[in-house]
């Protein structure tokens, strides 16, 4: 089973948990993003009844201060969480301060395990290397992509028929548009290395989805004045009323989920 969690999510900090099932009993549990504090994250696992030891590894998609916080490199290093990186990110990684000894790289493919692969693809947003990510395991699939102005082909070939989705819905155009926000800052949101408008997360939804429906889609990074819920739902139910049933949008500041996939475990 591949259980997703969302501890936060938006400008002002992301962060989510994937566990995952392994078939000795124990369970792998990776960090996408921490760009919330110390103290929150520490709060988030013990409400899970988790510590950061607990945690296999931290995936950082780039290292906007909203994803990964400044004091978190600092805990990390208290705590020895390795951090997975695509090599492109080692330059800010090592500039925000992850330490060295604990960086783990790799070059868009990695078995995390015996029975996990994976696999990241680089996406458009500012000057960073931002990546996303697909994650297969034991026979399904969690795909993660936030942060990006375009989705590159890779990703949607990649996340074809995720039994999870997590992806952003940063924006509804008219509302960005209408936002009184200076011009510069409009055009970089909605430009090509910005952020996803709600359509643009329809099209990849509907092509990652065409030939599978995934068990939850659970939309991340909504902007709080640029978006609203109802934006979503409406479009949603014009373009993809099939998957209503299995859309969730991320809330800001608390925990979400959990969102699963996979055989419950047997009840005896
Ligand atoms: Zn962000």
């Amino acid at each position: 089973m591949i259980t997703f969690r969302t501890l936060a999510s938006g400008s002002s900090g992301n962060a989510s948990l994937l566990e995952l099932d392994r078939s000795d009993g124990g369970v792998d549990r990776y960090l996408f993003d921490a760009g919330i504090s110390p103290r929150r994250l520490t709060n988030c696992l013990a409400d899970l009844h988790l510590g950061w030891r607990d945690l296999t590894g931290v995936l950082p998609s780039h290292f906007d201060r909203d994803h990964v916080h400044l004091n978190i490199p600092k805990t990390l290093a208290a705590h020895q969480v390795p951090t997975i990186l695509e090599r492109g990110q080692q330059k800010e990684a090592g500039q925000v301060g992850i330490p060295g000894n604990l960086m783990r790289f790799h070059e868009g493919t990695l078995d995390l395990s015996s029975e996990t692969k994976l696999q990241t693809v680089r996406v458009p947003h500012d000057e960073h290397v931002c990546c996303a990510f697909v994650v297969e395991h034991r026979g399904l699939k969690f795909a993660l992509a936030t942060d990006l102005g375009n989705v590159p082909k890779a990703f949607l070939t990649v996340a074809e028929g995720a039994d999870v989705l997590a992806i952003e819905s940063n924006h509804c155009p008219e509302l960005l548009a209408s936002s009184g926000r200076p011009a510069f800052l409009i055009d970089r949101i909605a430009g090509s290395h910005g952020h996803l408008s709600n359509q643009q997360c329809v099209e990849a939804v509907q092509t990652i989805s065409n030939n599978r429906s995934p068990n939850a889609i659970v939309l991340l990074h909504l902007s709080a004045e640029c978006n609203h819920p109802h934006a979503i739902e409406n479009l949603w139910r014009e373009r993809l009323p099939h998957l209503l049933a299995s859309l969730h949008i991320a809330p800001r500041n608390e925990t979400a989920g959990p969102f699963r996939a996979g055989r419950e475990a047997s009840l005896f």
